[in-house]
């Protein structure tokens, strides 16, 4: 279980996240829903470790992490800001968390071909990045996040970059890796009918609060105030 109490960060006299607390089971999927500005990726950033909190705390599986490195959390991450290396081949950028993680080359070589057999990208290991689709790098990207196999995995806005047709196939695949793996998600979107696809709950965030948690059909169809209704289009 994935715990955030009392979450809060402050820029200067900019309140980015307020006093926000949910708990996200295992194998859960959880979007954040919410205008520009309204504190999603500052969320992120805390739970991934690299905005420590101005208080509250963090934990995962029962373990205090608020103030653990963000490679002590065992996180996985897919941050658009954090894109592939370029100069590495996509084995070596799928290798790379393994390799700092000091994995026996035998063990590397074995779970490398895992994963990229689970993103369908078998036979691409020597490319560089840019030999890769925009969709395809994308699946490395996602490959590099869940080659370690983290409980919890963290996605910002990762098909952003993509057109439509992509994007639609790219969140099936994600959502396939997710069930198969049973891994935690926590996803970052401006896409409604992403979030709503893909999530069994969305959190609804304005002004830097929790506005609202519950399940698509909740969101949905039983807003908790006129700025979920309206932000998902619906007025009661
Ligand atoms: P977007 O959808 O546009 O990416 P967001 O919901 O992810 O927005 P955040 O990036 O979390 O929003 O920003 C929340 C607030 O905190 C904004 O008012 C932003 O200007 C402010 N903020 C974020 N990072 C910093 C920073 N490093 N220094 C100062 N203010 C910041």
């Amino acid at each position: 279980t994935l715990t955030l109490q009392s979450l809060s960060k402050r820029f200067g006299r900019t309140v980015a996240v307020e006093d926000v607390s949910f708990n996200i089971a295992p194998g859960e999927f959880v979007s954040v829903l919410g205008p520009s500005g309204s504190g999603k990726t500052t969320l992120l950033t805390m739970i991934a470790g690299f905005e420590a909190p101005s208080s509250g705390q963090i934990s995962i599986g029962g373990r205090d992490v608020t103030a653990a490195a963000p490679n002590r959390r065992n996180i996985g991450m897919v941050f658009q800001k954090y894109a592939l290396f370029p100069h590495m081949t996509v084995h070596q950028n799928v290798a790379f968390p393994l390799r700092m993680r000091r994995f026996d080359r035998p063990a590397i070589k074995d779970r490398v071909r895992r994963i990229l057999d689970l993103v369908q990208l078998v036979g691409f290991d020597d490319r560089y990045p840019n030999q890769l689709s925009g969709g395809q790098q994308q699946r490395v990207a996602v490959a590099r996040a869940l080659v370690c196999e983290p409980p919890v995995l963290l996605m910002d806005e990762p098909l952003g970059a993509l057109d439509k047709n992509l994007r639609e196939a790219m969140q099936l695949e994600i959502k396939r890796i997710q069930s198969k793996l049973g891994a935690t998600v926590v996803y970052v979107t401006h896409d409604q009918d992403e979030a709503m696809t893909l999530s069994d709950r969305v959190a609804v965030m304005s002004g830097g609060t929790l506005v609202q948690l519950g399940s698509p059909v909740e969101i949905y169809h039983r807003p908790q105030s006129p700025f979920v209704a309206q932000f998902v289009g619906k007025m009661n």
